[in-house]
């Protein structure tokens, strides 16, 4: 026989008393659902109903729909109030496998819902974006630039001369912010949710909906260590894997043997290197190649693919590999790596480029091609959780997993690997799986950003893309140098291109290269999420002597020549 479970619907179109029977009715007539009231009358908005643990959220509301109400579901328990209570208290709700910030995000929308919640960490709370990721590199970015700028030459306007950097304090500094940002962010946030149990230790699945957690782990609901030699099982009603993803190196001869330079090591250094090859020119390599070059280490970047940031729009791409030269790195693309070697302690790599042979050394060696997800060992396999080809969990489009009892959110599913996406899945992987509330997971409109300087940012179609998908495809492009922000800061380096559909005006894509371009680009992914027409976006009012205003000065591009315009892009 089918689990049974307990349902509360919100239930909006009740106007009387017979609408009551009306939805019991409704509901009633749903295969799988054994009793439906609606309790306290139709003036509660509300219904509960006993079911199958089979029945779908959708199917309930259909039902209700069809009978002149709407309803949603608010909470979803197993028969007995949770699995806690089954469970002699230490069962769960909720078991989520990860503490980064997809994992905090899906326990914090749990425990909001009213489940018992626990969260399984087996490294340091937090998970890459406080501790090794967004928040070390951006304050290490920060440190240097204000070291460029105060030194630089090319800032017109700017004329102090630059001292030596003091890696240690950088670093230290760095490590500071990080302790407080995962104490303010990650610990203190958890203690105000005591709903949800913080369990230290490494976690994998057992069967259809069974947990294990390994032996030496910590519970801090039981305030306890378990005993070392145990390993303790778990049979939450539900579990999110939220495991993240971790630096990907690819098989190169000699690599694995000599060591190399991650994301994660290369944020630690403790001294600073004279040289520095850097393998990968994405997000994560171009962003450490300007921080170490910037802080006065030689670097040069080695990309296989023809360009740098390679799933750019290609005049970005051009236009900062001019500007990381300016700075002195030394870009190499359409590079192929064959061998890596370490002769008399330095890192030796040889490869070819358009049929040349060409060998390249330095000091240090920081690998940054990719990021694959930590699926290895957790029983996935056996639990029904099917994997793609690079390790992700395979999810369907609410999150869920080939296993019912299972979902997935964040890096571990393998795409657009940005904290906020990991930070949005959870909290709709824990709705979905706890309540099923059917929710889709849609990030199509985010915006992508390499925190490089200028920043890369962008949204939506690149031109070719949409010229692949079709469109009519109509482009403005706009260099900063336009743009009067740019011009008091004195800092013109950049453009903005607009990608925009012919046919109805929409904008498609948006690609900036500027300071602090990240600030600019929300603007764009609004317009494209909501359809907004270049038409709409010329008729709106920009500020003046802001970055932002050179979107609509990029719109107005489109028909104008913009170096005939007055003041405030009129
Ligand atoms: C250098 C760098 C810079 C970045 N900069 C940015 C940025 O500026 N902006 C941005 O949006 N994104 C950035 N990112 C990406 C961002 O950090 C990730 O997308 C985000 O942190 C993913 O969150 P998550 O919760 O999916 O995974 P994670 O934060 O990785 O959390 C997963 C956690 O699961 C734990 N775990 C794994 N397996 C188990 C197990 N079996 N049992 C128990 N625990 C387990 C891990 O220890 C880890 O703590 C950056 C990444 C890197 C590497």
């Amino acid at each position: 026989m089918a689990k049974q479970e307990h349902l509360e619907l919100t239930v909006e179109g009740m106007t009387c008393p017979s609408c009551a029977k009306h939805v019991e009715k409704a509901l009633r007539s749903v295969d799988g659902v054994q009793e439906a009231e609606v309790p306290g009358g139709w003036e509660s908005g509300r219904a509960t109903i006993k079911v199958d643990s089979t029945v779908e959220a959708e199917a309930l509301s259909a039902a209700v729909k069809e009978a002149g109400y709407s309803a949603t579901v608010k909470t979803r328990k197993p028969e007995g109030g949770s699995i806690s209570s089954n469970g002699g208290g230490s069962g769960y709700d909720l078991m989520v496998i990860g503490g980064g910030s997809g994992g905090f995000a899906a326990a914090i929308k749990g425990a909001e819902l009213g489940y018992k919640v626990a969260i399984v960490e087996e490294s340091t709370i937090g998970g890459t974006c406080v501790n090794i990721g967004c928040v070390p590199s951006k304050t290490l970015i920060r440190s240097v630039e204000a070291h460029h700028m105060a030194g630089h030459h090319s800032f017109r306007g700017i004329h102090t001369t630059s001292g030596q950097i003091s890696w240690p304090e950088v670093m230290d500094d760095k490590d500071n912010l990080v302790d407080e940002m995962r104490q303010a962010k990650y610990v203190d946030v958890l203690a105000g949710y005591p709903e949800v149990t913080y369990i230290k230790g490494r976690a994998r699945l057992t069967g259809k909906n069974g947990v294990e957690i390994d032996g030496s782990s910590f519970d801090s609901a039981q305030d306890r260590p378990f005993d070392s030699a145990q390993r303790k099982q778990y049979a939450p009603f539900r579990i999110i894997i939220a495991t993240g993803a971790q630096p990907w190196a690819p098989p190169i001869p000699g690599l694995a043997e000599v060591g190399y330079l991650t994301s994660t090591t290369a944020l630690d250094l403790k001294e600073l290197p004279k040289s520095m090859l850097v393998l990968g020119a994405n997000a994560v390599g171009l962003e450490l190649a300007q921080i170490y070059a910037r802080a006065g280490t030689y670097v040069t970047v080695l990309e296989l693919l023809p360009r740098i940031a390679p799933f750019e729009d290609e005049e970005i791409s051009a236009a900062l590999t001019g500007y990381l030269e300016d700075e002195g790195i030394q870009i190499v693309t359409g590079f192929q790596t064959s061998q890596v070697a370490k002769q008399d302690g330095r890192y030796v790599l040889t490869g070819m480029q358009e049929g040349d042979e060409l060998t390249f050394d330095a000091e240090r060696l920081l690998v940054a091609t990719g990021r694959r997800p930590n699926t290895a060992n957790m029983g996935l396999g056996e639990a029904g959780v099917r994997l793609g080809k690079r390790g992700e969990v395979l999810v369907d489009e609410t999150l869920r997993t080939d296993n019912p009892f299972v979902y997935a959110a964040g890096d571990v599913i393998g795409e657009d690997m940005f904290v906020y996406v990991a930070a949005y899945a959870g909290g709709l992987a824990a709705e979905n799986a706890l309540n099923g509330a059917g929710k889709i997971y849609d990030a199509n409109y985010i915006a992508r950003i390499t925190f490089t300087d200028p920043q890369i940012a962008s949204a939506g179609l690149t031109e070719a893309q949409a010229q692949e998908q079709g469109y009519d495809v109509k482009v403005s492009t706009l260099p900063m140098e336009y743009v009067p922000r740019a011009l008091v800061a004195r800092d013109t380096r950049g453009l903005i291109k607009l990608v925009v559909d012919g046919e109805t005006d929409r904008l498609l894509g948006a690609h900036v290269l500027a300071p602090e371009g990240s600030e600019i680009i929300q603007t764009a992914v609004m317009a494209i999420r909501f359809g907004l027409t270049v038409g709409q976006m010329r008729e709106t009012i920009f500020p003046y002597l802001t970055n932002v205003e050179g979107l609509k000065l990029a719109v107005i591009g489109l028909e104008k020549d913009v170096a005939m315009l007055s003041c405030c892009a009129g």
